[in-house]
């Protein structure tokens, strides 16, 4: 951690922050702080290079024009894919998780090359996927389940450097879903990759997943002592009770 300050990113909030994703970097500022260490939100403007020297990284959603802003800015520096490959924790929601891929096709229907930080390919899905999206951690370390706000048309397929970060309970995940056809079996949300994780929950992720705020807080800051914020239980059992998902424990 760069001297005692723990630094987090918000990458070019103008155009991935749409969806209220920027929230994921106030919980894990807030949680650090709460723990007695000191935070700072660093939001990286369009006209900078994405810094390599940050602590923990996170990027947003946004629509499919305001992504190809993003993608385009992000191609021109490597600081993200350097500071990953040295294991800093990267948090990529919806449109982030399909840039951060190998490649991804854009509004205009073209196949356009992303960052390939995760073995992830995204195709327009056919159908938006809009809801509660509800799934179980595969990832070690994580037990909670997992609950967000899904809003996409791409459907994403991993490769095998990528794994998925959850198994769907609810929603659609990250992969085709016809209406009008039975439910695909398994169904799976997100994608992890070394210290990247993409997943496709809004609300913002890490209000609603303390667990995963967590999980990326001790990646810096090591072994955390439990924290209880008061409200988060009660947002959670409410969120997941409308898709009947309620916490096991
Ligand atoms: N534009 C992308 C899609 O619709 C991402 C949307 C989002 O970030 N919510 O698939």
């Amino acid at each position: 951690m760069s001297e005692s300050t723990l630094r987090i990113g918000v990458v070019y909030p103008a155009v991935l922050g749409t969806y209220g994703d920027g929230g994921n970097a106030i919980v894990l500022a807030e949680r650090a702080r709460r723990r007695g260490v000191a935070a700072e939100i660093v939001q990286i403007d369009l006209g900078s290079a994405v810094p390599s020297s940050l602590d923990i990284y996170t990027l947003g959603g946004g629509e499919d024009s305001a992504q190809a802003i993003a993608a385009a800015r992000m191609r021109v520096s490597n600081g993200l894919a350097v500071a990953a490959e040295r294991g800093a924790p990267v948090l990529a929601i919806c449109a982030a998780l399909q840039v951060l891929g190998t490649e991804y096709t854009d509004a205009a229907g073209r196949i356009v090359a992303g960052l390939g930080l995760l073995d992830v390919v995204t195709r327009p899905r056919g159908k938006r996927a809009i809801g509660e999206l509800v799934s179980t951690p595969l990832v070690s370390g994580l037990t909670q389940r997992l609950t967000g706000f899904e809003n996409h048309g791409g459907g994403t397929t991993l490769g095998s450097a990528a794994q998925p970060l959850g198994r769907v309970l609810y929603g659609a995940g990250n992969g085709a879903f016809d209406p009008n056809l039975p439910e695909p079996e398994p169904r799976y949300e997100g994608a992890v990759q070394g210290s990247v994780i993409g997943t496709y929950m809004h609300g913002p992720a890490l209000a609603r997943n303390p667990e995963l705020a967590d999980y990326l807080l001790s990646q810096v800051l090591g072994a955390l002592e439990p924290l209880e914020v008061p409200g988060v239980a009660e947002l959670r059992s409410e969120r997941l009770a409308v898709c009947g998902a309620e916490d096991q424990n």
